[in-house]
């Protein structure tokens, strides 16, 4: 056998900065804050994750990428675990995450207070692009669930935000 660097917590994050995720490809999975847990234990690579939206479909995609990813990268061993507690926020997006998004054209999620959330009150989104907050809802749905539809009332551009939670 052939020995090789013995893999650390801080190359496996790395290597996982390379897995991107499918609906927003400029954000890795730890942009996205959704790697909980990294285990090794001889070479054996356990990762924990916590999925974002339990409605994205993207999270097979993205765990199938991370397994495949790392055993591309020399780990013969690797298990997916899932945990949903405590429960993925949009806190968890990294201030880089949230910058990125908005530079792919996504508005990242703004904090609504807990009293407009409880009134339905339609939050102000700013525009991803000239940042006028002159914005409309155009459709709770955007491209898949975790985002909405918005149009900037100021640039005319239709823009997708991504949902607090
Ligand atoms: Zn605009």
């Amino acid at each position: 056998m052939v020995e090789t660097k013995p893999h650390t917590t801080e190359s496996i994050r790395e290597i996982l900065s390379s897995v991107l995720d499918p609906e927003i490809p400029v954000l890795s999975v730890i942009d996205m804050g959704i790697i909980r847990e990294i285990g090794i234990d001889e070479g054996k690579v356990t990762v924990t994750i916590t999925p974002t939206y339990s409605g994205c479909p993207a999270m097979h995609v993205i765990e199938e990428s991370i397994r495949s990813t790392l055993l591309e990268n020399g780990i013969d061993s690797v298990t997916l675990k899932t945990t949903f507690s405590p429960a993925w926020t949009t806190d968890w997006l990294s201030d880089t995450a949230k910058k990125k998004m908005n530079e792919y054209g996504i508005a990242p999620p703004v904090q609504i207070p807990h009293s407009a959330l409880l009134q339905i009150e339609i939050p102000k989104v700013p525009c991803p692009y000239c940042h006028s907050s002159e914005t409309q809802l155009k459709s709770e749905f955007g491209s898949t669930a975790c985002k909405a539809y918005y149009f900037c009332i100021s640039c005319h551009q239709p823009f997708e935000f991504f949902k607090p939670l």
